[in-house]
Formats: structure tokens, C-alpha cells, sequence
């Protein structure tokens, strides 16, 4: 691959390097930036996006990220990494879903508000800085998102594509290999609808996934799924012809088609009894996942009950937790209307 340069850093073929974009000064004088790693692969090739945390309490794939720069060598590399592990640097330090400084507008969810504007708002611009020098660049992408530090989750999220892109996105998604995936049309976040990362790689008739993956209980509890994570970027490389070997399909994937965010109807003290280990399996309808009693007299404020028979864990909440109304309590699909596909 010839040379790259992002920001100050160039880095030749066969080399990786660290390079950081300038979003803005922030008030108490430091620079914002944008970390992007870069493999640059000995010989030509595509070029693979990885990215993590435009949520900022979604963390948890900076690992796999981590993981999937240690194993690959440049030498070896037939194309190009180009590698973000914190999206919104602003909203990982306050480890919140949105970003908390600057003037509260419509426009902090740095995930909807791409392709960002460079004289928006503070996550608009950061949408910006990454568009430019990160998203304009690859011929696949992979934008992670996670649990938080009390929830699991674990599907692979796609936009439903027509002509050669759904074939493409089809071969991505496969060889990633989640056991569960739901294709969306429309994006669309508490009714607004919303462009995303995957959508301004996709604009460009490049394939773009979001998968899901673990969470803060997660990590401990079940290390599985950091390795598969893993084993599912490296497969894709594989599908990609970016690494050597043989790139496996999933043999059986789970297609949801009719998804629920159950949101937590009183605030109180959450008592899981479905949780973590559960992400990804079927329980019978009516399944009592978990209880919100009221820290301060005991009575039980709310049952949260599986809705569909069967119903598909998606995400769960995995912890004691102090929860709000309106906060994601489960996300679950109709098991019923779900499509095995077989590789
Ligand atoms: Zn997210």
C-alpha cells in the first residue's frame, strides 16, 4: 500500500503508526483529538475501518480493537487498518451515552449526527473530523457498540441493501459471524431519524455493520466473547483477503425481524434475574427477567416479563443497578418471527 498521511503522521507501507486529528480546543486549553491507528499493509488491498465508543459508556470493543492491532502484522497485511477505539473522547471521559460539555442541543448523540458539520455542534464537528479522515477512507467498516458498565448485548445490526451492496454486506456479516442480526431501513432514535457512521460508509457503496458486543459485566463473567469478537474481525480480514486463510461462514445465523427496547417504567433499585449469561438465548414467553423495587421502602415497583413467546435476549441488564424511567432495562425480539439462515 503507498504511504498514508493523517494529521502529522505519515506512515509508509509495511509500517503502523498512531496518528491523531484536531477536532477543537476545549475550555481548559487542551486539544481535542481523534486517535486513529494505522496498519499499513505490505501489499495492496482494501481498506478495513474499525471504530468503538461514539456512546462513550460503551467501551467495552476498545479490547477487541486492541486485540485484532496485536495480531495482525503489517508485513503480513494485504491492504489497510484504520482503527478508532474512542469515537467521542468527550463522552468516554464522562463515560455517558451522549457528550455532556458544550451547550445541550438536539445534535450530542455523535452517533446520529453524521456526516457532522464543521462549524455544528461539538459532536457534529468530532462527526466531521471522522468522516474526512476516517470514513472516506475504507472499503468496510465496522462501527462497535457495546454495553455499558451494567449491561450485556451482544447482535449484529445492518441496514437492509438492494443490488450488489446486500451481497456484499451479506459476505461481511456472515463471516463476522454474530449469532444474532437485524437488518434495519430506517435508522431511527426515539423517532427521529438518524444517520450514522455505517451510513455515510454505506452512501458510498462500501459494506458497514454495526455489531454489538459485551459490556462492563461481561469482560469476567463471560471472556468468550471477547475471543470470538476477535476471531470475527479476523474472519472478515479473512473474507476481505487482507490475511492469509480461509474464511469461515457462521453456520447458522438468527435474523430478528420484530425487536422491543423494554425501558425501565419507574426509577428504583434493578434486580436482575435474567442477565448476562442469558444474552443471545430464547426464554418462554412471560419469563420474569427482572424486578425494580424502591430503595427505600422495598415495595416492588415493576416486574419486567419476556413479551414474546418465545423471546430472544438481545441485550440484558446484568447488574444491581440503580435505574431511571426511560432507561433501557432489556432488548428483546419475537423469537417467533425470527429466520434461522444456514451458511
Ligand atoms: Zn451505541
Amino acid at each position: 500500500m503507498r504511504a498514508v498521511r493523517i494529521g502529522e503522521v505519515t506512515v509508509e507501507a509495511g509500517q503502523s503508526g498512531v496518528a491523531a486529528v484536531n477536532v477543537a480546543r476545549m475550555p481548559r486549553g487542551d486539544d481535542l483529538e481523534i486517535t486513529i491507528h494505522v496498519v499499513n499493509g505490505a501489499k495492496e488491498g482494501p481498506t478495513l475501518g474499525l471504530a468503538c465508543t461514539s456512546h462513550g459508556d460503551e467501551a467495552y470493543a476498545i479490547l477487541v480493537i486492541g486485540e485484532v492491532l496485536k495480531r495482525v502484522d503489517p508485513k503480513a497485511l494485504s491492504g489497510r487498518i484504520l482503527a478508532i477505539p474512542v469515537l467521542n473522547p468527550v463522552a468516554f471521559e464522562s463515560g455517558t451515552r451522549l457528550t455532556t460539555v458544550s451547550m445541550i442541543t438536539n445534535e450530542d448523540n455523535l452517533n446520529t449526527v453524521f456526516p457532522g458539520d464543521p462549524e455544528g455542534s461539538l459532536a457534529a464537528r468530532m462527526a466531521h473530523a471522522i468522516k474526512q479522515e476516517f470514513a472516506d477512507r475504507v472499503d468496510c467498516l465496522l462501527d462497535f457498540h457495546c454495553g455499558g458498565v451494567d449491561s450485556d448485548i451482544n447482535y449484529t445490526l445492518a441496514k437492509e441493501c438492494e443490488g450488489k451492496l446486500a451481497a456484499t454486506m451479506d459476505g461481511v456479516i456472515r463471516a463476522y459471524g454474530s449469532r444474532i442480526v437485524q437488518y434495519y431501513t430506517t435508522m431511527a432514535i426515539s423517532m427521529s431519524p438518524a444517520t450514522t457512521l455505517a451510513d455515510v460508509v454505506l452512501a458510498r457503496g462500501m459494506p458497514a455493520l454495526a455489531p454489538m458486543c459485551g459490556g462492563g459485566p461481561t469482560y469476567l463473567s463471560k471472556p468468550e466473547v471477547l475471543d470470538k469478537a476477535v476471531e470475527g474481525v479476523l474472519n472478515v480480514m479473512r473474507h476481505l483477503g487482507m490475511i492469509a486463510g480461509r474464511s469461515v461462514p457462521a453456520a447458522e445465523q438468527l435474523i430478528v425481524k420484530t425487536k422491543r427496547v423494554i425501558r425501565h417504567r419507574h426509577g428504583g433499585y434493578f434486580i436482575p434475574i435474567v442477565g448476562n449469561g442469558a444474552t443471545t438465548s430464547t426464554v418462554p414467553g412471560g419469563t420474569l427477567l427482572g424486578k425494580t423495587i424502591s430503595p427505600y421502602t422495598f415495595e416492588v415497583l415493576e416486574e419486567i416479563k419476556a413479551p414474546f413467546a418465545p423471546t430472544v435476549l438481545i441485550m440484558t441488564r446484568a447488574c444491581l443497578s440503580r435505574v431511571s424511567p426511560g432507561d433501557y432495562a432489556y432488548i428483546v425480539a419475537d423469537g417467533a418471527s425470527a429466520v434461522t439462515r444456514k451458511a
